[in-house]
């Protein structure tokens, strides 16, 4: 691939942050000229493929750690809102690309599975009880069921109440509209329509390995064939660091204040797959319960259905583990060349403040197959153990930040940190991640590309692919596009 001497944008990564970025851009100003680099040989191979997330399309219709109890017993939902706006705009502009005729088939990356709730003893089912009363009264939740009893859970997940007792204490909520996502296919098509619409190509195959400031454009990027050791320096305007795992060490090479303090403490992730299809058809439903007592949002065991590649799946976890690599393709060095003077203090902060996730961690690295499928019989009683293998899950790399009181705080949110004149963004941490990419990148827009916003015309081709944006999402509003991104994503 013959390269410019300099480009408007260079997106470091070939995930789905770096597609929908580069893709909102091309969009809206065709003529810029935008460069993807990617270490690897195909796009959407690291956190973006199929197998090493959850699919899960996060919108806090069962994921219990957005739904926060206070000490009255009031539970909050004002982060549920938030992540289910998140959600709602991904899929706006997803349907936008489905209309348009860009993607043909939303079964390929969007499939409706019903989302649900699950925990067991009383304290959690009250807990799922007052959720459910304050999901209700919400426009963006009020389809939600909840209940306590067994025939109706018999209903909801079958395979989940084999050889149940009388004396569980149990209580579960549904709601309907729930998604399960292939990002990995979601991905690969949103850089087709880059290439075959837009001339936008990946440049496969290539490590950028530092990021300089220049006098005359903004940015050197310098980077090296893997294949061939062959070195390059490209001019760009605008950089977006859409590494995954591998964000935070460009981060740290480039000259800018704000990148000050920041480190990582990288999690692997395992699931329990299944591999008897009389089982995987049983299950129709992703069923989140409970993260245990100060073990951190992550941890939450969920038993989900997938759609990869046309067939269904089912998957159990995540387990997590550890691993001193930031990406699952990355190098055992990776921590101990992230740690430096700046963010010693945060890295102890976090260590010394947080010892119930070391344990919680150490445990998990402890755990045999025979320890996981128990704690797979907490859902399914009857499991076996030669129904299920293991398989590794993407590696998440927890973002390290400075803090005032503590040295140093653990984000388990998305973090962007940009240069004052957002010429350079890089995206840091992985969770709720995916589902949220196009708000996330909606943001990185509006500091990199702020004439493109602001423009009239911008404006006017934003609210079409995205009618949430910049509106206040009222009641009718909500509905009106829930029904109309329904129909056609074929939901
Ligand atoms: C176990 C697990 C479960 C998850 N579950 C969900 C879920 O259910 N729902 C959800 O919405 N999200 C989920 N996520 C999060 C989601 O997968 C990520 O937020 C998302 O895929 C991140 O996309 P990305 O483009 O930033 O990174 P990635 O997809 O990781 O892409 C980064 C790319 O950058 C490349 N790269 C790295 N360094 C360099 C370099 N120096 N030069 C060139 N290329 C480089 C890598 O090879 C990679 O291809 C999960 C993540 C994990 C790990």
């Amino acid at each position: 691939m013959e390269l410019r001497k300099e480009y408007d944008l260079i997106c470091v990564g070939a995930g789905i942050m770096s597609a929908t970025l580069a893709l909102l851009v091309k969009q809206l100003k065709p003529d810029l000229n935008v460069l993807i680099v990617e270490r690897l040989d195909k796009v959407a191979q690291e956190s973006s493929a199929a197998w090493n997330n959850a699919g899960t399309g996060h919108s806090a219709l069962c994921e219990l750690n957005y739904t926060p109890e206070d000490e009255d017993g009031h539970v909050k939902i004002k982060k549920a809102i938030n992540i289910c706006t998140q959600f709602e705009t991904s899929k706006q502009y997803w349907s936008f690309l489905v209309a348009e005729g860009l993607i043909k088939d939303p079964k390929s990356f969007i499939t409706p599975v019903p989302h649900h709730s699950w925990v067991k003893g009383k304290d959690n089912a009250d807990y799922l009880e007052n959720r459910f009363k304050a999901f209700k009264e919400h426009f963006m939740f009020n389809t939600i069921e909840f209940t306590r009893e067994v025939e109706k859970m018999q209903q909801w997940f079958p395979l989940m109440m084999h050889n149940r007792t009388e004396d569980e204490v149990m209580a579960a909520s549904r709601i309907d509209r729930g998604t399960e996502m292939n990002y990995g296919s979601l991905t690969a098509q949103l850089f087709d329509i880059l290439e075959k619409q837009y001339d936008t190509k990946v440049l496969f195959n290539t490590e950028v390995e530092d990021i300089d400031p220049d006098h005359d454009v903004e940015w050197l990027v310098k980077m090296e064939n893997l294949n061939t050791g062959a070195k390059n320096t490209v001019d760009a305007e605008h950089v977006f660091i859409g590494a995954g795992g591998g964000s935070l060490l460009l981060l740290q090479k480039v000259e800018i204040d704000e990148k000050d303090g920041y480190g990582g403490f990288p999690v692997s992730g395992e699931w329990l797959v299944c591999k008897n299809p009389d089982i995987i058809n049983q299950h129709n439903a992703k069923v989140y319960s409970k993260a245990g007592i100060g073990d951190p949002p992550m941890s939450v065991p969920h038993l989900d259905t997938r759609f990869i590649n046309g067939k269904r799946e089912l998957l159990f976890g995540p387990f997590a583990g550890f691993s001193p690599k930031f990406l699952k393709e990355g190098s055992y060095l990776d921590l101990l060349k992230s740690i430096n003077f700046d963010n010693i203090p945060s890295m102890w902060g976090v260590f010394w403040h947080n010892l119930p996730l070391t344990k919680y961690l150490v445990e998990q690295v402890a755990m045999s197959f025979e320890d996981r499928m128990d704690s797979l019989r907490v859902f399914l009683k009857d499991a076996k153990s030669e129904d299920w293998e293991i398989m590794v899950a993407g590696q998440r790399v927890q973002t390290i930040k400075k803090d005032e009181f503590e040295g140093g705080s653990l984000e388990f949110g998305t973090q962007l940190v940009s240069s004052k004149d957002g010429r350079i963004t890089c995206l840091l941490g992985a969770s709720p991640g995916a589902s949220t990419s196009v708000k996330i990148m909606l943001d990185v827009l509006e500091k990199a590309f702020p004439e493109l916003t602001t423009s009239e015309k911008g404006k006017e081709q934003l609210s079409k692919m995205v009618p949430f944006y910049k509106k206040e999402v009222t009641k009718e509003l909500f509905d009106a596009q829930l029904e109309r991104v329904t129909q056609v994503l074929e939901l």
